[in-house]
């Protein structure tokens, strides 16, 4: 090994949420061997849910996002690698190579290295004041524009955006939320949940506009107009771009990777190359949960699950993830819990009024309960898990 190199048992691509508990999970297990965790951002593993929520409402500071105060380590002695972007991965010589010249060899690759917002191909999408929201840098840029806006222009009617449409009117911002679909959350709900948002937004104060895209944002060096398909000119100080991500595949896929929709993994989290494992919102996994049998999910549990696993493989406890799907969005007063995979879902079934603000919504295929959403009804959502994870059939709703 030369100067610059640096060895680890366990080498972990990414400090986010899936690479900080693929470490912490494999000291929990007893896991001796050593660990160097690389991220390319500044800070140590820090929990991205808060930043369209609490941290960007101003309601928790970024302290509390750590997902493992500073000194734990140190005292588990996991090697933290920041501002280093890996570029280069050699699965035969098992090592990888940093954007700064850093060459670390591996025992064992475990790539978690997330997802990247998703940009818009627009002219203008390059001007100042059009933002993403994936990383504290994110928000902190977005926080320090804000005390001169007055009108922001959010782009995508996901949960991302959607939280963020909450906050920005909780601080007085006039807001336009535009989506090219039909309805919000369409990727991800059904029309139910998506019409109740559509709803508590308007009455919030936010101008939704669906099924009109965005052509292009205009500016002089700043965005000051987003330019809508039907040609509608919208004057804004800001815009929120909140179109998904794409997952972070290209260096690993030029090593050898199967990549379709993520990295291809099986059960325990491997790829198709020796000794490297991938998880988390750039890892594409078989799930008995998915309408499609393979599923990408983006989530906190989900991820967390995925590096328990690799956790387990690397201790000899090893078997396969098939964790139950779940997910949450906080926007208002509103908690939205979810579980389940609503994709392929071929009927809808309300419990609960939606006027009251408190309801959920079966999801079903063929006679099963596939997914639950429920909206400030924990009850409702504890029990859709255990619908969901056994498959039950509709009858259970009458009983
Ligand atoms: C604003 C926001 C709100 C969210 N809200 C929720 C929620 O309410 N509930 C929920 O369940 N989920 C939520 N999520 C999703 C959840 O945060 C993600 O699913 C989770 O963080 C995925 O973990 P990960 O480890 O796969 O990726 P990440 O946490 O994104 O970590 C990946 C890390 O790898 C780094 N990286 C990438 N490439 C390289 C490279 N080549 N070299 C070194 N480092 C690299 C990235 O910069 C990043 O730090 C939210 C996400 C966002 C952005």
């Amino acid at each position: 090994m030369s100067d610059g190199e640096h060895s680890s048992d366990v080498l972990i691509v990414g400090g986010g949420q899936g690479g900080a508990q693929t470490a912490i999970s494999l000291r929990q297990l007893g896991f001796g061997g050593s660990i160097t965790l690389i991220g390319d951002e500044p800070e140590p593993p820090y929990e991205r849910p808060p930043l369209s929520k609490e941290y960007f409402a101003g309601e928790k500071t970024f302290e509390r996002l750590h997902l493992r105060p500073a000194t734990y380590w140190t005292e588990k002695a996991v090697t933290l690698m920041t501002n280093e972007t890996v570029v280069q991965v050699d699965a035969q010589a098992q090592t990888v190579q940093t954007a700064s010249g850093r060459v670390v060899r591996y025992g064992v690759l475990v790539w978690a290295a997330g997802g990247s917002p998703r940009r818009m191909k627009c002219d203008g999408a390059d001007l100042a004041g059009v933002h993403s929201v994936r990383s504290r840098a994110d928000i902190d840029a977005i926080l320090a524009e804000l005390p001169g806006v007055k009108h922001v222009v959010i782009v995508g009617g996901g949960y991302i955006g959607l939280e963020a449409a909450a906050v920005l009117r909780k601080f007085g911002k006039s807001v336009t939320l535009v989506e090219a679909q039909a309805r919000l959350l369409a990727r991800v709900a059904g029309p139910t949940l998506s019409d109740f948002f559509a709803d508590e937004h308007r009455a919030q104060g936010v101008d939704v506009r669906l099924g009109v895209g965005v052509a292009c944002f205009e500016g002089q060096g700043r965005v000051s107009h987003v330019v809508l398909a039907d040609g509608e000119r919208i004057e804004t100080d800001l815009v929120i771009v909140g179109i998904g991500i794409t997952p972070n595949v290209a260096v690993l896929a030029s090593a050898g990777a199967e990549v379709t929709n993520g990295i291809d993994v099986d059960g325990r989290c491997r790829t198709n190359l020796p000794n490297v494992f991938a998880i988390g919102d750039c890892a594409n996994q078989a799930s008995k949960f998915a309408s499609d049998a393979r599923v990408r999910i983006e989530s906190v549990p989900s991820v967390s699950e995925q590096a328990t696993t690799v956790a387990r493989e690397l201790t000899g406890q090893g078997r396969d993830h098939d964790a139950l799907p779940w997910f949450w969005s906080n926007q208002y007063d509103l908690k939205l819990q979810t579980v389940g995979l609503s994709n392929g879902h071929d009927a809808e079934v309300v419990q609960g009024d939606p006027a009251t603000r408190s309801f959920s919504v079966v999801y079903l295929r063929e006679g099963r309960i596939i997914a639950v959403d429920a909206i400030n009804a924990a009850k409702a959502f504890m029990k859709g898990r255990g619908w969901v994870s056994t498959g039950a059939s509709v009858e259970v709703l009458s009983q």
